[in-house]
């Protein structure tokens, strides 16, 4: 039986903030569009990672540079300075602290500084690492969970399936262009996993997810749902989720990792919603 009780809070644990300059140990396929890149280094010696979502900032190098600016930190506070760092935000895939390795899967979208960046990459390369600033920590004591990406999220979405406990019934939802995009993920979770084909229509044009979401049944109990994605696509499932299935503010987190047309969205701006 399940007990009714309030749903717990999402908790930000905070990292100490620092900027890590990583030299490209491998760089691998995991899809036809995705990279994965593995950065090294004895910088890496206290890397903090810790939740499905955890995340750093990508720093580029400026044409024709061959380091990255390093973002000033002051009193663990990032600071303005007269030449700023080019950054993009990306999960990090895996983290192994024996090693000194992180996995990066980069999607080649086309035009940016990061695909275009990981469409190039090759060992000897280097590139800055700055965070993760801290970690989304969620309590996994929910009955069930409803996860829903397109390629840029699928990083993420692979971390909640390998970290949800054992047995836990999990609805997943992942949009790709076509089979050879789809992805295999270890979990032990009681997983139920669809993948969406949108062919030849552009990333971040289609409501494929929000449809499979409005159709899904949702299991008895406490659910909770991370959705991510591109950032005008996830509006209308955060209000179906929030409005027509009545699940509470701490039960949803809605990330809009990007948003077409615009040049380094800012998720925090207006799209990251939860508790
Ligand atoms: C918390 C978080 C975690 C993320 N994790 C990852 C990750 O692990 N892997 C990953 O690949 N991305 C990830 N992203 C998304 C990534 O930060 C953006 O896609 C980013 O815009 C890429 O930078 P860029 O320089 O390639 O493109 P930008 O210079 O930012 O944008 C250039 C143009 O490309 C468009 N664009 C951006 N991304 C895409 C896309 N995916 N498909 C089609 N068009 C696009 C923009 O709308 C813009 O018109 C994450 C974002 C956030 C907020």
């Amino acid at each position: 039986m399940t007990v009714d009780t309030a749903p717990p809070r999402m908790r930000i644990v905070r990292h100490p903030l620092k900027y890590r300059l990583l030299e490209v140990r491998r760089v691998t396929r995991v899809t036809p569009g995705t990279v994965r890149v593995t950065l090294g280094g004895a910088a890496l010696e206290g890397f903090c990672e810790q939740a499905p979502t955890d995340h750093v900032k990508l720093c580029f190098a400026r044409p024709g540079e061959e380091l990255p600016v390093e973002p000033v930190v002051e009193n663990d506070t990032w600071m303005d300075a007269p030449v700023e760092p080019i950054t993009r935000d990306y999960t990090v895939r895996h983290y192994r602290r024996a090693e000194q390795e992180l996995d990066i899967d980069m999607v080649l979208h086309g035009t940016g500084v990061g695909s275009g960046w990981a469409a190039a990459a090759e060992p000897g390369m280097r590139l800055g690492v700055f965070g993760p600033r801290g970690s989304e920590e969620i309590p996994f004591v929910h009955d069930w969970y409803l996860l829903a990406a397109e390629e840029t999220a699928l990083p993420a979405l692979g971390r909640w399936l390998e970290m949800l406990p054992a047995g836990v019934k999990v609805l997943a939802f992942a949009e790709v262009p076509g089979p050879e995009d789809e992805q295999t993920f270890e979990t032990a979770t009681d997983l139920r996993m669809t993948w969406l084909h949108r062919g030849a229509a552009p990333a971040g044009s289609t409501d494929l997810l929000e449809r499979a979401v409005r159709a899904a049944e949702f299991p008895e109990g406490m659910g909770f749902a991370w959705v991510a994605g591109e950032a005008t696509t996830l509006k209308p499932i955060r209000r179906h989720l929030r409005r027509e299935r009545g699940l509470g503010k701490e039960q949803v987190d809605v990330d809009g990792y990007w948003k077409r047309g615009v040049e380094n969205h800012d998720h925090h701006e207006d799209d990251h919603e939860h508790a």
